[in-house]
C-alpha cells in the first residue's frame, strides 16, 4: 500500500485563490466527430464560499467538475485547454502520481446516486474507515471509530449501531449523508457536491442541503454545487455560473441573479419555476432543446432558443463580459435585459 502525502498543499500559496478554473476546455473524441463538452469556462472558489453551477444536462457542469477532480473518462474525454489552480498550483500540469494526494485530501466530489456510488458488499462504517486505513494508514479499529463520529457528525441516528449496516438498509436521504461523511472524512478544503439531492424527496432535499451549509460553515470549505434546479440553490449559494453548451453564460451574485438576471437563459430558467404567487397562471418553459455538442450553433449557443435573439446573435459570439458591477453575462443585449426587469 502507498500512503500518499496527507498534506500536498502545504508547500501551496496561501495567498492564492483556493481555486481557480481558468478558460478551461474538455472535449470527448466519439465515432461520430468532436463533442465539446466544456469550452473555455472560468471561475474562482474561495474559502467558505459556496458556487452554484447550474444549467441543463449536457450543459458541461458534471464534466468540469470532473476535470478538476481529474476523473475525466479518457479516452474519449480530453482536456484540451485551461488551468485548475488549487491554491496557486496548476492540478493539470502535475502528473498522476504528483496530483492524486489532491484528490479525497484537499478536493472531494458527492456524487448524485448514493446507491451506485457505495459498494454493495461491504458495511457502510467499513466505507467510510476506508478513508483513513488508505490515505491515513489509520488501524481497523481507529478507523471504525472515526466512522461512527463522522456518522454522527452527518447525523445519523444510532451511528455506532449502523455502522455495521449495508447501503441498501439506509433510505436515499441517508445514503446521501454517507456519501458526505466519505468526502469530508480527510477534511477536504473544496468539496464539489454533483446534484446531491436530485434523487432525493423535496423534504429530504432540504436537510441534505442544510447539512452541507452547516458543514460547510463549521470547516470553512469552498463549497461547488452542481445542479439544474435554480430552486435548491437559493437559500444556500453565494454566488451562481449559469452554463450552456460548455460555456458559462451568467456570473453573478444569488441574490442578483433572483432580483434580476442579466441572460435571456436564465431569465427562461427562472420563468419556468413554479411560484406560489403566482398560481393560476401559465408556467412558461424555455422552447426547444439544449443544442447537440456535436454541432452547437454558430454565433451566441442560446441564440435557436433566444426570444431576444437577432442576426447580430448567429453572426457573433457574445463573450462573456461585465455588465454591471459584479455580474457578467455572455449576451450582446444584456443591459437591456436587465433595463427591461426594472
Ligand atoms: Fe439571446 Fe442574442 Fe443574447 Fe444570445 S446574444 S442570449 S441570442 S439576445
Amino acid at each position: 500500500m502507498t500512503i500518499t502525502d496527507p498534506n500536498p498543499a502545504q508547500s501551496a500559496d496561501t495567498s492564492a485563490p483556493l481555486l481557480e478554473v481558468e478558460n478551461l476546455q474538455v472535449e470527448f473524441r466519439t465515432r461520430e466527430g468532436v463533442a465539446r463538452a466544456v469550452n473555455g469556462i472560468s471561475y474562482t472558489v474561495q474559502e467558505g464560499q459556496t458556487l452554484a453551477v447550474l444549467g441543463e444536462s449536457g450543459s458541461g457542469k458534471s464534466v468540469t467538475a470532473q476535470a478538476i477532480m481529474g476523473i475525466v473518462d479518457s479516452p474519449p474525454g480530453y482536456v484540451t485547454g485551461g488551468a485548475v489552480r488549487f491554491r496557486g498550483t496548476d492540478l493539470l500540469s502535475l502528473p498522476e502520481e504528483e496530483r492524486r494526494p489532491y484528490r479525497g485530501e484537499q478536493i472531494a466530489m458527492i456524487f448524485q446516486d448514493a446507491l451506485s456510488a457505495l459498494n454493495p458488499v461491504f458495511p457502510v462504517g467499513w466505507q467510510i474507515g476506508e478513508m483513513f486505513r488508505v490515505h491515513r494508514g489509520t488501524s481497523r479499529s481507529e478507523s471504525r471509530k472515526k466512522a461512527i463520529e463522522l456518522m454522527d457528525r452527518v447525523r445519523i441516528p444510532g451511528a455506532a449501531a449502523r455502522a455495521g449496516d449495508f447501503p441498501h438498509q439506509f433510505s436515499g436521504g441517508m445514503r446521501q449523508r454517507i456519501m458526505i461523511a466519505m468526502a469530508i472524512a480527510l477534511d477536504p478544503a473544496v468539496l464539489i457536491a454533483d446534484e446531491p439531492t436530485t434523487a432525493l424527496d423535496v423534504t429530504v432535499q432540504a436537510q441534505v442541503m442544510n447539512l452541507l451549509a452547516e458543514l460547510q460553515a463549521e470547516s470553512r470549505m469552498g463549497l461547488i454545487l452542481i445542479t439544474h434546479d435554480l430552486g435548491v440553490v437559493a437559500d444556500v449559494a453565494d454566488d451562481i455560473v449559469v452554463m450552456y453548451a460548455g460555456r458559462a453564460m451568467e456570473q453573478a451574485p444569488v441574490d442578483a441573479i433572483y432580483a434580476r438576471p442579466a441572460h435571456p437563459y436564465t431569465k427562461g430558467l427562472l420563468e419556468s419555476i413554479p411560484r406560489v404567487d403566482l398560481k393560476g397562471k401559465e408556467l412558461s418553459a424555455i422552447k426547444g432543446l439544449p443544442p447537440s455538442l456535436l454541432n452547437i450553433p454558430p454565433g451566441c449557443e442560446f441564440q435557436p432558443r433566444c426570444p431576444y435573439a437577432t442576426p447580430l446573435c448567429v453572426a457573433e459570439r457574445p463573450p462573456l463580459r461585465e455588465v454591471a458591477p459584479g455580474r457578467y453575462a455572455s449576451c450582446h443585449y444584456a443591459e437591456e435585459v436587465l433595463n427591461e426587469q426594472r
